[in-house]
């Protein structure tokens, strides 16, 4: 059997040892360092944002970044429908109600008029907004900033995957009061696993960075006054991201080659690819096709059928991400859409993200291509 072809996995250079090197050296073997440090600042000076908090996970940077909105029970959060469940979760950690709001066709994100129906719909319930940036493609942040500022609720940027894309020039994890990336396994870049906390608000930080500790009050015992989460990064894998942030603009160059092949690869078929606005410049994590409605319809060629084709020849794909107003967890809330068009159903689908990893070679897309064009 031939080598598997990949979605998205860690892609390393041994930078990343040497700086775990130093941290054995140093036995800085805790969650803390100079590493953990480090990574903080590259972040934060890369993206142009003034305070980062290096955490265990972009989960543990989305519940605090919930916290320090002020969410509690009752509070409502208006949340991108189409993504992971990592981005809502949070809210119900924090005993807030999640209501969805449906894709737009432009770039399968936040419909910023299906945000507005809802910001209307709950009013002063509406404590903040959870936006993402699916596949690495940015939503229609300044709209959807517009949106929050006009009706007074604070924006959580979810940027766990598109660390690097641009938006009409700004940086994706900056356009939140509070915004989270995260470095698991199989994101642009990785530290095994992590994540961050941004904001140019550094008091926000400090409270970020006090709960994440436990809440330790300042004195020679342990001393609590608020709940407390065991939430920092490790320094042994800051080292990994510090060694990996050498490679992020490299990683971006190579995944938008890969979008380009498909896009080349699958002309003249009925398909298409993850849309994306001119004024926007993703970072390609993962490329998605998107079938005709004719071709799926009729049931001759499918998302399933691509991925089942694909994995008998030893090639990973996968589903779009599942809507959350389709999942089990969140049945019973509120979901809008504008005019009766449901555009993350129709995405789900029609849909399926394609082998992006920045270490498959040319010859091995072609292949994913041939089989793919083998279908029609
Ligand atoms: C990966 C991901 C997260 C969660 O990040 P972890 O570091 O795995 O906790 C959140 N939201 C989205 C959209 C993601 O893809």
């Amino acid at each position: 059997m031939e080598k598997r072809i990949l979605l998205s996995s860690p892609t390393m250079y041994g930078d990343e040892q040497k700086f775990i090197k130093e941290a054995f050296d140093t036995n800085w073997v805790a969650p803390l360092g100079k590493n953990v440090d480090e990574l903080e600042h590259v972040v934060a000076n890369y993206l142009g944002v003034k305070g980062a908090l290096a955490l265990s996970s972009g989960t543990a940077a989305l519940h605090l970044a919930v916290k320090l909105a002020g969410v509690k029970a009752g509070d409502i959060v208006i949340c991108s429908d189409m993504t992971f469940a990592a981005t809502v979760n949070p809210v119900s950690y924090e005993n807030g109600t999640q209501v969805f709001v449906d894709s737009e066709r432009e770039t399968w994100n936040m419909n910023p008029k299906a945000l507005e129906l809802a910001l209307k719909k709950y009013g002063s319930k509406v404590k903040a907004v959870i936006v993402v940036n699916l596949y690495g493609t940015p939503a229609k942040l300044n709209e959807i900033k517009d949106l929050c500022d006009k009706y007074n609720v604070v924006l959580i940027e979810d940027a766990a995957e598109s660390l690097s894309a641009t938006y009409k020039g700004r940086q994706t994890g900056t356009f939140g009061k509070y915004n989270a990336i995260s470095f698991n396994g199989n994101k642009i870049i990785t530290t095994s696993g992590g994540g961050m906390l941004l904001s140019d608000d550094e008091e926000a930080i400090k409270k970020a960075k006090f709960w994440s500790t436990q809440s330790r009050e300042p004195a020679p015992w342990y001393q609590h006054k608020e709940l407390g989460y065991n939430y920092r990064m490790s320094n042994i894998v800051a080292g990994i991201g510090r060694g990996q942030m050498l490679h992020l603009d490299e990683h971006k160059k190579l995944k938008r080659n890969i979008y380009d092949r498909y896009k080349q690869g699958f002309e003249g078929l009925p398909i298409t690819m993850n849309p994306y606005l001119q004024d926007s410049d993703p970072n390609f994590w993962l490329s998605c096709m998107l079938l005709d409605k004719e071709v799926v319809e009729s049931g001759k060629v499918t998302p399933e059928i691509v991925r089942l084709k694909l994995e008998e020849n030893n090639i990973e794909s996968r589903p779009i991400w599942k809507p959350m107003h389709m999942q089990p967890l969140y049945a019973e809330h509120d979901y809008i859409i504008v005019d009766g068009d449901n555009v993350g159903e129709d995405i789900f689908a029609r849909g399926l993200c394609l082998p992006s990893d920045v270490k498959m070679t040319v010859e091995e897309q072609n292949k994913v291509i041939e089989i793919i064009r083998g279908l029609f």
